[in-house]
């Protein structure tokens, strides 16, 4: 059985991710968290949840919580920074789900969590992760002939762009193309652009409504198009599969590991 402490309890992600680990077997809610100065603070979690009751108070101090075999992380980047100490400390793993980390402090986190198993994923959806493989393929087959876009549209509330889960798909067609998404990518158009470079890989954001998430591969050749789209109706997805990387944590040494691994969909 696994020990779970959910920060950001009362997130969007949080609550979803509070009913997955209830509903989940092989996993426990010990603690949840939220920021001090939160409503929720010294309630039910199962309550915050929309679920029965769960005997977790909510509290603004995870280092109180009682012990716990993993911390699940879908908040925000100097939040998850300051749990990963937490988790490097206490002995905790970590599933990582926050998106939108400068590279610098990717790198520190990285660094302060160098001894514990981690999965760090900007998406858990199984779906999105199949389409990432199939991604990579197409655009090995295709080639740099076909132009690559990613299209990407979620909630009005998201505060990073493009998502995480856009990034992911441009470096896995990228990889599959043999090439750095550095060296291509190409995140805004405005004015007088140019005509397209070759080999470009273009960003398209749209933000709106309550989307959950839609992203979508185009390959576009002068006589076809092929699509590899993906599209997310219910946040249960992605907590569903966090709490399923949680489990399969039990097992693993310390290191990096990405829902790849726990999907086991690496060749
Ligand atoms: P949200 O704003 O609804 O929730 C974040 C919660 O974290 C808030 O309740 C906030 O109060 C809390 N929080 C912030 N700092 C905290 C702290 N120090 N201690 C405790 N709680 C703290 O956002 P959301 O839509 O739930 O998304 C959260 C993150 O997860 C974003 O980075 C988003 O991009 C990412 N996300 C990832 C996936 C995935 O599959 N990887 C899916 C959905 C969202």
């Amino acid at each position: 059985m696994m020990r779970v402490i959910v920060v950001g309890a009362s997130g969007r992600m949080g609550r979803m991710l509070v009913r997955a680990v209830a509903e989940a077997e092989g996993a426990e809610l010990v603690g949840a968290t939220e920021r001090p100065g939160s409503g929720w603070i010294g309630q039910d979690a199962g309550t915050l949840a929309g679920v029965a009751e769960i005997g977790v108070a909510v509290s603004d101090d995870p280092g109180a919580c009682a012990e716990a075999d993993v911390i699940i992380d879908f908040t925000a980047p100097q939040a998850t920074l300051a749990h990963a100490s937490l988790a490097a400390e206490k002995g905790m793993r970590m599933v990582i789900g926050t998106t939108g980390f400068e590279p610098g402090m990717l790198a520190e986190l990285r660094k302060t969590l160098a001894g514990v198993p981690v999965v760090m994923a900007a998406n858990y959806s199984v779906g999105v992760n199949l389409s990432l493989e199939l991604i990579r393929r197409a655009a090995a087959v295709l080639g740099p002939d076909y132009d690559a876009e990613i299209f990407e549209a979620h909630h009005r509330h998201k505060v990073d762009a493009p998502s995480g889960t856009a990034l992911a798909m441009g470096r896995a067609l990228a990889d599959g193309r043999g090439v750095d998404l550095d060296d291509v990518a190409v995140y805004a158009r405005q004015g007088i652009t140019g005509p397209r470079q070759p080999g470009s890989i273009g960003f398209v954001v749209v933000r709106g409504g309550n989307i959950v998430g839609e992203h979508k591969a185009m390959f576009i050749a002068d006589e076809e198009r092929v699509e590899i789209n993906h599209v997310a109706s219910d946040r249960m997805v992605f907590a569903r599969g966090a709490v399923r990387a949680a489990t399969w944590l039990k097992d693993q040494s310390p290191g990096w590991y990405d829902m790849r691994d726990v999907l086991n969909l690496r060749d």
